[in-house]
């Protein structure tokens, strides 16, 4: 493993007595992007601020780029840090025009000046006769990328994007996600992206550390923070679950919904999956109904259905998450099958 270009190590921060930030870990190796997700309040924009060198921590360090620029007792200039930062509103100034922006804080004569505004404006897939519009005149979605072009411009090492799609409609959103990320990738900027969004920072991020009252709850790749949440507020937060109670014995976790295979230790405790995990086939009433549950409803959201299924009549009814095309019916005798393997919580 290479050095990590952001190290943070026991970050901690109160306002007048107030705990904000606990006891933060967080490496994020050159290149990657990290997401951290949590809900309004729990700190985000905090650590931001931390990193970028606009608050002083009470205890722990902040290194990038193997130099450490901040601890309680001493503080680089947030313009020495090598930071680039979009803050959560992102604003452009508005009186100024687009290549006036992207151009706030570049040095050199006007041609070359106009040069590196015309690369970044490319580098962010906007045409550079933008550079003579105003902010008004833009989408959100090309404003939030000339916010980013603003922040490339001083070829930061470390990019902080604080809540950036937040203001955008779904479409647009996914749309401009996908291309800050390939041109964030493509710049190689080593990227912390904050989100009170699961599914966007599951979609982005290399690695996602999911915050819950100023300290992290898990950090991982998402697949591991997703598929093996390490307890049930980090499960839960990242998207629905199946709980049901289980015994688990030599790595295969027994309950309602049959044998799992887990990683685990024997002994009870509490089967979690997702409901994409679960599959409902219907079976006709004439064959055996062991292991046999009921419909009890059915919610079409789309693309995607969500059967609420009565287990055999034993514990509390599992959602199950199936293609919306004809589903089950109301009252329908299905039998639920899980794919793949399960965490086991105690
Ligand atoms: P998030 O970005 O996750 O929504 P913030 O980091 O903005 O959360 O805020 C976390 C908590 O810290 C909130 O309770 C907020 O009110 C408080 N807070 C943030 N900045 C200050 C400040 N400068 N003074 C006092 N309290 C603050
Ligand atoms: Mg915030």
């Amino acid at each position: 493993m290479t050095a990590p270009l952001l190290d943070i190590r026991g970050l901690t921060k109160s306002f007048a007595g107030h705990p904000v930030l606990a006891d933060i870990d967080l490496q994020v190796q050159p290149g990657s992007m990290t997401a951290v997700v949590g809900a309004s309040g729990c700190g985000k924009t905090t650590l931001l601020r931390l990193i970028a060198g606009f608050e002083t921590p009470d205890a722990g360090t902040v290194a990038i780029a193997g130099r450490q620029v901040a601890s309680p007792t001493t503080s680089v200039a947030p313009h020495r840090r090598g930071v680039g930062y979009v803050a959560q509103d992102g604003a452009l100034f508005p009186h100024l025009t687009v290549g006036q922006n992207i151009a706030y804080g570049l040095r050199g004569d006007r041609a070359s000046v106009r040069r590196r505004v015309d690369e970044l404006l490319e580098t962010v897939s906007l045409d550079p006769s933008y550079a003579s519009r105003r902010p008004h005149q833009l989408s959100g979605g090309q404003q939030q990328r000339v916010a980013l072009a603003r922040a490339l411009a001083r070829q930061p090492v470390l990019m902080l994007l604080d809540e950036p799609f937040t203001a955008l409609d779904t479409g647009l959103r996914a749309a401009t996600r996908k291309a800050v990320a390939a041109t964030l990738a493509e710049t190689g900027v080593t990227t912390l992206l904050v989100t009170h969004d699961q599914e966007e920072a599951l979609s982005i991020a290399d690695q996602v550390a999911v915050m819950r009252d100023g300290h992290f709850t898990q950090v991982g790749s998402p697949q591991e923070v997703y598929r093996h949440p390490t307890d049930r507020f980090t499960a839960e937060f990242l998207g629905d679950c199946i709980a049901v109670p289980c015994v688990v014995t030599g790595g295969v976790a027994d309950s309602v919904l049959g044998r799992v295979p887990v990683r685990a230790n024997d002994g009870p405790g509490t089967l979690i999956l997702r409901p994409e995990q679960l599959v409902a086939t219907v079976v006709s009433d004439s064959g055996q109904l062991d292991g046999v549950g009921t419909v009890l409803a059915v919610e079409f959201l789309g693309h995607d259905v969500l059967l609420t299924v009565d287990p055999a009549g034993e514990g509390a009814p599992v959602v199950v998450r199936q293609h919306s095309l004809s589903p089950p019916p109301i009252d329908a005798k299905v039998r639920l099958q899980v794919i793949g393997d399960g965490v086991v919580l105690t």
